[in-house]
């Protein structure tokens, strides 16, 4: 039978590679690490190597996906990274052993639905440290949650607190923001009267502290997505040396449906595009062009795509088709030739998540 494209090609042997290798690194500082599998959907397969690599938890934002690791057998604790809806309450509590908080009235929920089914459920309850998303400002206001749920909520343990920085206000984790983490940590424990079991430092761009050798001693917790799926970001952004990593664990293969010469100028009255916009297009004379079956509803972002041929250059796309300048390429392409290309991030979100896309694993 013939292979169906577009296809997106997972090597999991290299994806578990991954998860040990971090894992090893976070362990010789004495960190856990909670695999985050959102940034592929959850797929089942992902994040059983998460679970086999060595994981202490297996972590993301939406439930349905740690439904489906809890429905694959995965026995290790399942943790929410996104706070609670409200109106999610009672699937937080049958799905997830620990969730990540910053709402009161929210942890009061859960104790309640947790009263009701009878469980124990675990928090950590968020600070922010100044990249704006989820977490307390006011940490006196976080220290008398914390007390709060300590004293008053049975059903509810708080476990630890944690932080997550360069998200959305791009922050640093830099040795001062992790080390006022832990500040805050402490000064909470001395309200409550004993240790807290987590002290969550943030996400992959945390791992620079790991491998940078610095991170704050009481940082026992991180929580990682990017850094084990594609390993990429603190070798782009940052020049970190991740050559004991795969970055090839993600794979995207396209299919060419038209070849032609054409010119690199739009003819005619330019107004706007599929999506409203109006780009600047450089007039290079006519260019040998290849088009491939998959689009911006697949992938998302164009300049996202990183093609592994040589003499390949992404020009743009609409929502089905994606446009290639081969004029410099040495292969002489044609319809029903394959294309491969590397990916970002964003780009195995939109992947994952597009059922016109093929998964496969190898
Ligand atoms: C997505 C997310 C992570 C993982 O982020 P990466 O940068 O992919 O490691 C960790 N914590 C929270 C709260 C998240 O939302």
């Amino acid at each position: 039978m013939k292979e169906r494209y577009p296809r997106l090609e997972i090597n999991l042997a290299h994806l578990k590679h991954n998860v040990a290798k971090v894992v090893e690194k976070c362990g010789s500082c004495g960190i856990q690490v909670a695999g985050v599998i959102k940034g592929a959907t959850g797929i089942v397969e992902v994040a059983e190597q998460f679970d086999k690599g060595g994981a202490a938890f297996i972590a993301s934002s939406r439930l349905e996906q740690i439904e489906d690791a809890k429905n694959a057998g995965i026995q290790k604790p399942m943790m929410l990274i996104r706070i609670p809806m409200l109106s999610e309450v009672s699937q937080v509590i049958r799905l997830a052993d620990i969730s990540l908080n910053s709402e009161l009235e929210v942890v009061k929920a859960l104790n309640e639905e947790a009263r009701k089914q009878g469980k124990l459920h675990k928090v950590i309850i968020m600070a922010d440290m100044g990249d704006l998303r989820e977490g307390f400002w006011d940490k006196e206001e976080m220290a008398d949650v914390c007390e709060y749920i300590e004293n008053q909520l049975k059903n509810i343990r708080l476990v630890g607190i944690g932080t997550n920085v360069g998200c959305y206000g791009s922050i640093s984790p830099t040795v001062e923001t992790l080390n006022e983490l832990v500040e805050i940590a402490e000064h909470i424990e001395s309200r409550l009267g004993r240790k807290l079991e987590y002290i969550s430092g943030g996400a992959t761009s945390s791992l620079m502290r790991v491998l940078d050798g610095n991170i704050p001693k009481r940082i026992n917790l991180l929580r990682i997505g990017e850094g084990i799926l594609l390993a990429r970001d603190l070798d782009v952004f940052y020049g970190y040396d991740m050559s004991d990593m795969y970055q090839d664990v993600f794979r995207l293969k396209a299919e060419v449906i038209e070849v032609k010469n054409k010119p690199s100028h739009p003819v005619g009255t330019i107004a706007v595009d599929a999506f409203g916009h109006t780009p600047v297009y450089v007039d290079r004379g006519m260019r040998k062009r290849a088009l491939l079956g998959v689009g911006k509803v697949d992938y998302g972002d164009p300049s996202e795509l990183l093609p592994l041929e040589e003499g390949i250059e992404v020009l743009g796309a609409s929502s089905d088709h994606t446009i290639i300048d081969i004029e410099n390429a040495p292969k002489e392409w044609k319809a029903g030739d394959i294309m491969e290309f590397d990916v970002c991030y964003a780009t195995i979100v939109y992947l994952t998540n597009c059922r016109n896309v093929n998964i496969a694993f190898v």
